[in-house]
């Protein structure tokens, strides 16, 4: 597969407009993450070699991208999500360049709404126990709060994102705000519950005639999984109901025709879902 496959590097950094109608949605990559088929962990072995290059990609050996959004709207700065933080190397840790290369300084972000704590989302947020956006209000599901206030409720693989979501929580702790599906977490952006992947994850809905989810991690590849919605992912808390959500989430995108933007889709990150004779499908749809 050697000449055929290309590593996808999403170039950390940069940033890409999302057509929306109303406020202003942009894309913002702060790198990727090397991943290999162990972390699909439910793939059938055979059929996973039948699939082995995806997107240009082996899927053996491969990375996906780490996307947080930007929403302003209204005199605010919203930040969706914000990125591994500078933990792991050069391949991550570039949001903050991201926001710049929006036109934006991260000091000016009011906002950040959380899809969920695990460290590629939080991680980010915080440097040497200090929060890195001064200014801004944390918005966290009340869900997902109680579920990494509680270790009793984490398995191996949710303690290694444990210390993300504490310190992230701690460094916030005075301008944290909980927020809860089927309300707004800001006027025009709405709370969607997108449970599974942690027990608290959410998604945000903005845009009039044109909408966008922002949809987190139900979907992390969607070259395998909107085939394959089953192939659920290793850091799924509750894979079952990650499933549930994932095929729920697909048939309403299908059926609506909302596009979803995910933290781990293809940089920018936006994919309309179709329904084809031969099962649902997809294509890029930031604009
Ligand atoms: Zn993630």
């Amino acid at each position: 597969m050697g000449e055929t496959t290309k590593r996808i590097r999403s170039s950390g950094g940069s940033a890409t407009v999302i057509a929306v109608d109303g406020p202003k949605l942009i894309a913002l990559a702060d790198g990727y993450l090397d991943m290999d088929l162990s972390r699909f962990p439910d793939v059938v072995r055979g059929v996973g070699d039948d699939l082995a290059i995806v997107d240009g990609q082996d899927l053996n050996d491969m990375t996906i991208s780490v996307n947080a959004f930007l929403i302003e709207d209204g005199g605010r700065l919203c930040l969706v999500d914000a990125g591994d933080g500078s933990r792991r190397g050069a391949s991550l840790g570039h949001l903050r360049r991201a926001i710049n290369a929006a036109g934006y300084d991260p000091e000016d972000v009011t906002d950040i709404l959380m899809t969920h704590l695990h460290g590629d989302h939080a991680a980010g947020l915080v440097e040497a126990g200090k929060a890195l956006y001064p200014e801004a209000q944390l918005h966290v599901s009340e869900a997902e709060q109680q579920f990494w206030r509680d270790p009793s409720r984490h398995d191996a693989i949710q303690a290694t994102q444990t210390p993300f979501a504490l310190a992230a929580m701690a460094a916030y702790a005075d301008r944290l705000t909980t927020i809860r599906p089927g309300e707004e977490a800001l006027p025009g952006i709405a709370v969607e519950a997108l449970p599974g992947h942690t027990p608290g994850q959410v998604g945000f809905r903005l845009g009039a005639d044109n909408p966008v989810l922002i949809s987190a991690d139900a979907i992390h590849l969607p070259a395998l999984q909107i085939k394959h919605p089953e192939w659920g992912f290793l850091f799924d808390a509750d894979r079952a109901k990650a499933l549930e959500t994932r095929l729920a989430l697909m048939a309403s995108a299908a059926k609506s025709g909302i596009r979803l933007a995910g933290a781990h889709i293809p940089y920018p990150g936006a994919i309309r879902v179709l329904e084809r004779e031969t099962g649902l499908d997809y294509e890029r749809a930031d604009d």
